[in-house]
């Protein structure tokens, strides 16, 4: 029986949230012919969430779900081919030039020139089943997203590293009251951090507190906390739960091929979306552990495209000086 043949393309996308999608269509643009593989979560994370209302182009605000299929038409407009399915394994050139090779749903491989990285990260969530049942309804892992929402109400955040105190200031300034809940009798974050938050007025930090039920029907009520040492619970009344107890990059299968960081966040060289690998780059939240918003995603993604263009660009050149060379010899 004949070998079947393995499919190669220019550029091959993972992930379809807003920097897989924006890459798309910058790769489309520039005839790469990308061929996108949407993951387990089509449209990424916005698909999670109701309202956006930060992402320009949008003055009356948009659904997330909306949003993302936006962009997925956008894509598909110039040609980008969108698949359903998993990356499950890859096998990646270190040679300049190299062929990529990644396995979809661990069946079928495919073979690429280019692979523009753009899986995300998943926010961590505590695991209460009332947590889940209100997420969207007042519970949010995004201050910067979702914040808004609770101007002037009141509000308490999870955490005791250096974003919960981030999330907590900005949360400080648009809201009545935070509360922040740190699980120790002391904070992950730095010193400064920690004093930032101490000295804002309108924050109260309540150290030994753990969330164990948050209240209310269709949107957040309130909170019940324990005294971890004392046992002692009580009830807070609140209307936004913010998590902030970390991510979770979505890099498992590239482990021991790409650089990462402690957190597996994906490492790219100085301003460009450039891996440790020739020809494989990164976009979005895979590679941010700090910005974390869909227009920054987007921005990456848009320069992840170009950087794949211009690898294969100076790809192209060189086989053409070879070839010119062995035809002059
Ligand atoms: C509830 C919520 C509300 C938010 N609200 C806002 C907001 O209002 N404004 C804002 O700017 N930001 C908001 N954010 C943050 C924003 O969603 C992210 O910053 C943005 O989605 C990151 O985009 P991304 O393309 O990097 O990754 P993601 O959106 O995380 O998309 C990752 C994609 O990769 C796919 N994938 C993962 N692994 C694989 C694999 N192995 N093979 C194939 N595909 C794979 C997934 O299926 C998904 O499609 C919100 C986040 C959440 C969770």
């Amino acid at each position: 029986m004949a070998k079947e043949e393995i499919r190669r393309v220019k550029c091959l996308i993972i992930g379809s949230g807003p920097a897989g999608y924006t890459a798309a269509i910058y790769a489309a643009r520039a005839d790469l012919n990308p061929v996108l593989y949407t993951g387990l979560e089509p449209g990424g994370q916005l698909t999670t969430t109701t309202d956006v209302d930060n992402y320009p182009g949008y003055p009356k605000g948009i659904d997330g779900p909306t949003m993302m299929v936006e962009f997925q038409q956008q894509a598909e407009r110039f040609g980008t081919e969108v698949n359903i399915g998993m990356i499950t394994e890859v096998e990646l050139s270190k040679e300049t030039g190299g062929i990529h090779r990644a396995r979809v749903d661990n069946k079928e491989w495919i073979e690429a020139q280019t692979i523009i990285i753009a899986t995300g990260a998943t926010a961590k969530y505590l695991g209460l089943p009332s947590e889940q049942r209100l997420r969207g309804g007042g519970v949010s892992a995004c201050a910067v997203c979702d914040g808004f929402f609770y101007k002037g109400m009141d509000v308490a955040v999870v955490g005791g590293g250096d974003t919960a105190c981030e999330e907590a200031s900005y949360l400080a300034n648009i809201c009545n009251k935070v509360t922040m809940l740190v699980r120790r009798d002391e904070m992950r974050a730095s010193k400064a951090m920690q004093h930032r938050v101490e000295r804002i007025e309108n924050i109260e930090i309540k150290y030994n507190h753990e969330a164990v039920e948050v209240l209310g029907e269709n949107t957040v009520e309130g909170l019940k906390i324990i005294n971890n040492q004392t046992k002692e619970t009580e009830e807070i009344k609140i209307s936004g739960f913010f998590l902030a107890i970390g991510h979770t990059p979505n890099t498992e299968i590239f482990k021991g091929q790409l650089d990462m960081d402690d957190a597996g966040y994906l490492l790219t060289k100085g301003k460009s979306t450039k891996t440790n690998l020739p020809g494989v780059f990164a976009a979005g939240d895979v590679q941010d552990n700090e910005y974390r918003q869909a227009v920054t995603a987007a921005g990456t993604g848009s320069m992840a495209a170009l950087d794949a263009e211009r690898y294969i660009g100076s790809i192209e050149e060189v086989l053409e000086e070879e070839k010119e060379k062995s035809v002059s010899a």
